[in-house]
């Protein structure tokens, strides 16, 4: 049985205190905005309506809780990189995702999900800094995976691992379409060591 499928939203979280418990396991998915966030939640959760709710306007801003059991959650962090958000809006988001990744002891690890046309970029270097300082497990999806042929996409596949090897361990990589949703089996099994199941 797919667990994933079991999720739920819970609630969006403005601060950190409005979070469930800090009890349990979370695996936290994050990404610039348009790298695929929704799509991915999705695909993993063989749901539409998921990805809905956190696209509701005013939730993009914030930590969206989808529960699988009375233990177990996946967590939307807020995915900024839109140009149009305020500076001061972004600072807001930056403060909770920071307090968030710093201070939350159930988190086991976090999907970082990247547009595979444009790897690496500021705010990606910026989750991967954080993750690393707290030696939490951070698996990297290189979605739209789609829009390349095979060659180009296995060779960004190892550009991405080669720049990444100083994180070594906490850090895997792999190639993932939400389109034609493949690279499901990979992310499970990340996601099922993270939560203990
Ligand atoms: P989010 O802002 O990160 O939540 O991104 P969305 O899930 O809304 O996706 C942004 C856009 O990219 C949408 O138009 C999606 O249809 C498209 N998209 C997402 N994943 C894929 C994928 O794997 N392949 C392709 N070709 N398009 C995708």
């Amino acid at each position: 049985m797919n667990h994933y499928r079991q999720a739920t939203f819970e609630l969006s979280a403005a601060k950190l205190s409005q979070l469930p418990a800090d009890t349990g396991y979370e695996v936290a998915f994050a990404g610039r905005s348009n790298a695929g966030k929704s799509s991915v939640l999705n695909v993993i959760t063989e749901q539409k309506a998921l990805a809905r709710t956190s696209k509701t306007p005013g939730r993009t801003q914030l930590i969206n809780v989808f529960s699988l059991d009375d233990e177990r959650r996946l967590i939307d962090l807020p995915g900024y990189g839109y140009a149009k958000v305020p500076e001061k809006v972004k600072e807001e988001w930056q403060k909770l995702l920071d307090s968030y990744l710093q201070t939350r002891e159930c988190l086991r690890g976090i999907v970082l999900i990247m547009d595979i046309r444009h790897p690496l970029k500021p705010f990606d270097q910026m989750m991967l800094e954080w993750s690393y300082a707290c030696k939490l497990p951070i698996h990297i999806l290189l979605n739209k995976a789609d829009k390349l042929k095979r060659g180009p996409a296995k060779s960004t596949l190892l550009v991405v691992q080669k720049e990444l090897k100083d994180f070594e361990n906490l850090v895997s990589v792999q190639l993932f379409s939400a389109l034609d949703k493949t690279g499901k089996d990979e992310c499970y099994q990340f996601l099922d060591n993270c939560l203990a199941l």
